[in-house]
């Protein structure tokens, strides 16, 4: 009976936040392998820091800062949309 849920629960989305490259200074936030600001896949990415608290970090791509605020919102809406069904 749980496997309606555990397949929903395993989607892409869930490997997604801040990582570093070796060969950039800054961090991207990325979303399904690619960074926010579109010049960057992740793929060899293991770990992703999406906390909210890092996202005003120096550190980060200036580009990829100005779209993930609007990506927690969109979040946000998609799981109370979820959790009304
Ligand atoms: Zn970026």
């Amino acid at each position: 009976m749980s496997d309606v849920f555990s397949a929903e629960k395993r989607k892409p989305a869930d490997k997604q936040g801040w990582g570093s490259l070796a060969n950039s200074p800054k961090w991207h936030y990325f979303v399904e392998g690619r960074s926010l600001c579109g010049k960057w896949l992740g793929l060899g990415i293991t770990n992703f820091d999406d906390d909210p608290l890092t996202d005003d970090s120096p550190d980060n791509c200036a580009g990829c800062k100005k779209k993930v605020p609007k990506l927690r919102t969109t979040e946000a809406m998609t799981k109370r949309e979820a959790v009304k069904e």
